[in-house]
């Protein structure tokens, strides 16, 4: 549930400046030189674009040089990205011992703007980003495209739109950095021009013109990818053990937004740890990055690769009840990450449930004795019988032969090598030889009028 620091100071600028947008918000986000990859991956600022209006547009430096060590300007809109934290020739930069430039961007014609985001990537003083972005729409009578330094740009028919100042206060400030300028009321306004003035992030070496990796401008009728829906609105959070970032979307369900935020979140936050170290397999590592989307639909909840599905109307209905931990069980199935279909659902379902119900909500006994014995006269448990049934039984395996039997299916699942030998080689019988044990174990415990698991 810890913020991560630097996102929280560098945090979010509000600009108001007389005569610019008013409504721009800057948003920015920081990935660690531990955390950065190739991917650009943010939770909040969205990735950059394959496609988008600054693809095609025109880039020109104004002011200033580039470095020759450095790449082109095409680096900065060819949707390329740096594989790198330190690959000068993927970015572009201004040049050693200067301080900045300017670089314009003519989109052609006047676009309806949507997202201006900007990203860099360098090990050290190189990563953040320092610029003032102005926007014009080229018709004024004074209008100068291509205003050198000492000119003001509001003088010659720009209008500033944002004051970016990325540095964090403290530290050198490498890694990875993603600027996002945007209304969240609606779009930046109608432009065909833009520019850039690039500030060095620091003067006390030559070395503090910003490694730009990408600019990417959106046009508020091109479709809003999937990462990008109203990231504004949704709720991040990491784990524990702060491997994992989870996003929350309750957009279609605001209802819930404060109890999965509250109540959901922090279960989450702990379990998730938890349940990674109970189904570990070698080299193993798991997803460190899934969402969690609550909506009305049909069923209680499902898991596709990293995106958990749940149902707010079900939700809803029991908050008291089982809501959290059907999302403990679907938390599993993350940290499964089975992908062989010749894993038995039996044993998948199984052991989600025996994690949940055993280990997470052993309290509200919803699948040992107290509930076995809920079922009428002719209850007839089989060791296959999926969820609750199958965890009564992995419990008791676990019990009587092997506690690590749950692990070792999984990990045994998780590599496609799941066999049914594997039971006689865990615990010397066959699943069927333990599925009749346990069964009449079962069905001793239940016709016994003083059974041992009486709720206490
Ligand atoms: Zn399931």
């Amino acid at each position: 549930m810890k913020k991560d620091p630097l996102i929280a100071a560098v945090g979010i600028f509000l600009l108001a400046t007389a005569g610019a947008r008013a409504d721009a918000k800057v948003t920015v986000e920081n990935n660690g030189n531990d955390d950065a990859t190739s991917a650009f991956k943010f939770t909040t600022v969205p990735r950059p674009s394959a496609d988008d209006a600054a693809t095609s547009a025109k880039f020109t430096i104004v002011a200033g040089s580039a470095d020759s060590n450095g790449g082109s300007l095409d680096n900065l809109h060819d949707d390329k990205l740096p594989q790198e934290a330190d690959q000068p020739a993927e970015n572009f930069f201004f040049e050693a011992g200067s301080h900045g430039g300017r670089v314009q961007v003519d989109l052609g014609h006047g676009i309806n703007i949507r997202q201006i985001n900007t990203y860099s990537w360098h090990p050290a003083t190189r990563g953040p980003q320092v610029y003032k972005l102005y926007a014009a729409e080229g018709t004024a009578t004074n209008f100068n495209a291509a205003p050198k330094e000492g000119t003001a740009p509001e003088q010659c028919g720009w209008q500033l739109v944002a004051d970016v100042n990325t540095k964090p206060k403290l530290e050198e400030g490498g890694g990875q950095y993603g600027v996002s300028i945007a209304n969240p009321a609606g779009n930046l306004g109608q432009f065909r021009y833009l520019l850039f003035d690039m500030m060095p992030t620091e003067q006390d070496d030559e070395f503090g013109n910003t490694f730009y990796s990408e600019i990417d401008v959106i046009d508020a009728s091109a479709p809003v990818a999937g990462d990008a829906v109203s990231a504004a609105k949704l709720f991040t959070f990491k784990t524990a053990d702060e491997k994992c970032t989870v996003t929350l979307n309750t957009t279609q369900a605001p209802g819930l937004e404060n109890w999965a935020t509250n109540q959901l979140a922090p279960v989450l936050a702990a379990w998730y740890p938890k349940i990674t170290a109970l189904l570990p397999s070698p080299e193993y590592t798991a997803p460190t990055h899934f969402k969690i989307t609550i909506k009305p639909m049909d069923g209680v909840a499902y898991t596709a690769g990293q995106d958990v599905v749940a149902n707010s109307t079900w939700l809803e209905r029991e908050l008291k009840g089982e809501a959290i931990g059907s999302l403990v069980h679907e938390l599993v199935h993350v940290v499964q990450q089975h992908h062989s279909r010749s894993n038995p659902g039996w044993l998948v379902e199984g052991s989600a449930d025996y994690i949940r119900w055993f280990l997470y909500d052993a309290d509200q006994h919803g699948a040992d004795m107290v509930w076995m014995r809920k079922h009428g006269k002719n209850f007839s448990p089989h060791y296959n019988d999926s969820y609750r049934i199958t965890a009564n039984f992995l419990n008791w395996v676990s019990g009587k032969y092997d506690k690590d039997i749950v692990a070792q299916m999984g990990a045994a699942m998780r590599e496609g090598k799941y066999d049914e030998n594997l039971w006689q080689q865990y615990t010397g019988k066959t699943v069927s030889e333990l599925g009749d044990e346990w069964k009449k174990d079962v069905m001793a415990q239940l016709a016994s009028k003083d059974s041992p698991a009486k709720p206490n």
